[in-house]
């Protein structure tokens, strides 16, 4: 199943182009939780400045290509903080992408994102693939690095190519984690331009959804195959689904910085 051919075009080759990735050392996933709140983020926002049922002021909507049935609202009778949050409903087709992102510009944070968000949602992830962050990659073309799930648990994808982390494996879907329902987790990334990736559920690293830069059978060797660089300049949140499910989610305290902000 591709998850790219909503404009009607076929995925680029993703035939290897040059040696794996194994330049850079993987000691990011080793870093300390610092504490909670903002950490010196350069964008930290939990929604409570917004004054409609719309966002607006620090955030804004974004529908990529097409607009459907997919909401994006500001919810004031459910909050991870203070008394406001953004609700999306989600619907499946490509068409009904709904994603909301920071008005400020980030795209001068440097090549080290660390993200730190909230998100409760009530449908547990479907086996067909969804995403609910997506951030556009400068160096791969403006397509989009997402973070949603496949096989019933996070994944990571590339719009590219279809790149998924971990493979989508049963042993690869078994180093990843379901996204639990009806609670409020605490996800937390970081992308490195030099092609390192972490991922953090509720604190804790998720060994499938590591990129270290050593070709993993199962976790990153797929996303290895072709030379990642990654050059990302935003992030939105929302919904996404290529085919089937929908969902209701809602995000809360998001922050955006240089260093890991925790949670
Ligand atoms: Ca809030």
């Amino acid at each position: 199943m591709t998850c790219t051919a909503a404009g009607g075009n076929p995925p680029p080759s993703s035939s290897p182009s040059g040696t794996p990735n194994t330049s850079p050392s993987p000691s990011t996933s080793t870093s300390q939780p610092p504490a909670t709140g903002c950490n010196g983020a350069a964008f930290c926002d939990g929604f409570e400045s917004q004054t409609g049922s719309t966002v607006s002021g620090a955030w804004g909507l974004s529908y990529r290509d097409c607009q459907g049935t997919g909401t994006a609202t500001v919810d004031t009778t459910v909050a991870h903080s203070g008394s406001k949050s953004v609700r999306i409903d989600g619907k499946a087709g490509y068409c009904n992408h709904v994603l909301v992102k920071p008005t400020k510009d980030l795209s001068g944070l440097g090549s080290v994102w660390y993200a730190r968000f909230y998100v409760r949602h009530s449908t547990a992830l479907p086996a067909a693939h969804v995403a609910f962050a997506a951030l556009r990659d400068n160096a791969d073309a403006g397509k989009d690095l997402r973070l949603g799930g496949q096989n019933s648990a996070l994944q990571w994808n590339r719009e590219s190519n279809d790149a998924t982390l971990p493979a989508q494996s049963p042993a690869g879907v078994a180093q990843s984690r379901p996204l639990p329902t009806n609670t409020w987790n605490c996800v937390e990334f970081m992308v490195d331009g030099r092609g390192l990736l972490s991922t953090w559920l509720n604190g804790a690293a998720i060994p499938g959804l590591t990129v270290d830069g050593v070709p993993t059978p199962d976790i990153d060797q797929q996303w290895l195959a072709t030379t990642w660089r990654p050059q990302v300049t935003d992030l939105r949140l929302g919904w996404e689904s290529y085919g089937v499910g929908d969902d209701t989610l809602w995000f809360d305290d998001v922050a955006i910085g240089a260093s890991r902000i925790g949670c």
